[in-house]
């Protein structure tokens, strides 16, 4: 009997400390703070033959490789800057690969801002590399943006930031881009524009991306590829109507060209939604200064990740989550505030 009541009483004991450890962790639980829900971010990048998506979806493997907890980042492939800030405005978009004259334009609400909407919401995290302005042409009698007179010309694909160059470039020239007489603008994806180079189908398109750009390297492999300068005379107009470019030169060994090229570039720049928490901007770009290595061996793009050229010459605002990363490094930044 004494056994038996030995039995039941260890019994007992067993089981109020089986309800002791099931209540513990509630009370815990109870005590502690929430835990941070992870942030489910969709990236805005441009065309699958383009720089942005490439370098989109290296920046996401990344950032979700190094932040399992914090972030998910998933990267969509669309028209480029200003279709990415017309989403974001609506909530499509929580991240985007814009240029920084695009996202000036969409901050202020001017240029075809005005009539899609401003988009006050886009803050900066850092600017990223160089982005070329690229006129091809596969007609080695095209040598100047003169000879574009009258002639068919792929201005980037619809709310491409392209568009803006072209028609800042062709405005320098005393041409409209808007005016038939002028010159024919289509709108294409820069895949679509090298297959029509490589078809006789256009006489030159408008690529403003890294370089060396895919498609244009492709085309090259099936003909010679010849790219306009921009004289001095007209490079000196623009970089007066137009503060966000800086002179560049395109060596002759990027694409074979049979001479370097003038052009102009302009900043391909990851933002971030406002709504985007500091602490989440922050490990961003935290994160993608942190692994330099890891995204250059991925993307020889991140070779350009510079923290100088990532703030340098901005005109709207920076995310105060990026800001805090960037003031750990002594730079200075304007969040707007
Ligand atoms: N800068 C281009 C645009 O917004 C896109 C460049 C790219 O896809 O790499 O039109």
């Amino acid at each position: 009997m004494k056994k038996f009541l030995a039995i039941i009483l260890v019994v007992i004991l067993a089981l109020s400390v089986v309800a002791c450890g099931s209540k513990e962790p509630a009370k815990t639980e109870e005590g502690a703070p929430a835990p941070a829900k992870k942030a489910a971010l969709t990236m805005g990048t441009g065309g699958e033959a383009g720089t942005y998506f490439a370098v989109g979806g290296v920046l996401a493997n990344v950032l979700n490789e190094k932040n399992p907890d914090a972030m998910s980042v998933n990267v969509v492939s669309t028209g480029g800057s200003a279709d990415n800030l017309q989403n974001m405005a609506i909530g499509v978009y929580q991240l985007a690969t814009v240029q920084s004259d695009v996202m000036t334009y969409a901050f202020n609400g001017t240029r075809s801002f005005e009539k899609t909407g401003a988009v006050p919401s886009v803050r900066i995290l850092a600017g990223l590399y160089a982005e070329t302005v690229q006129i091809v042409t596969t007609d080695p009698n095209i040598k100047t943006v003169a000879d574009l007179k009258g002639k068919t010309v792929c201005v980037g694909d619809q709310n491409s930031g392209t568009y803006f160059n072209a028609k800042d470039v062709f405005e320098a020239y005393g041409m409209d881009v808007d005016n038939k007489d002028d010159v024919i603008a289509i709108f294409q994806s820069f895949a679509a524009s090298t297959e029509s180079l490589k078809d006789g189908k256009i006489d030159a398109a408008f690529l403003t991306a890294g370089a060396p750009t895919t498609s244009v390297v492709d085309l090259g492999t099936a003909k010679s590829v010849y790219l306009v300068s921009i004289d001095d005379e007209h490079l000196a107009k623009l970089l007066e109507s137009c503060p966000f470019y800086a002179k560049y030169t395109i060596g002759k060994d990027v694409y074979k060209t049979p001479e370097d090229c003038q052009t102009v570039t302009v900043k391909a720049t990851l933002v971030a939604d406002a709504s985007v928490s500091d602490d989440v901007a922050y490990a961003i770009v935290k994160t993608i200064f942190e692994n330099k290595d890891e995204i250059t061996a991925a993307h020889a793009k991140g070779a350009e990740l510079d923290l100088t050229f990532a703030t340098d010459g901005m005109a709207i605002p920076f995310h105060p989550g990026a800001a805090k990363y960037f003031a750990e490094k002594g730079i200075t930044v304007d969040t707007g505030k």
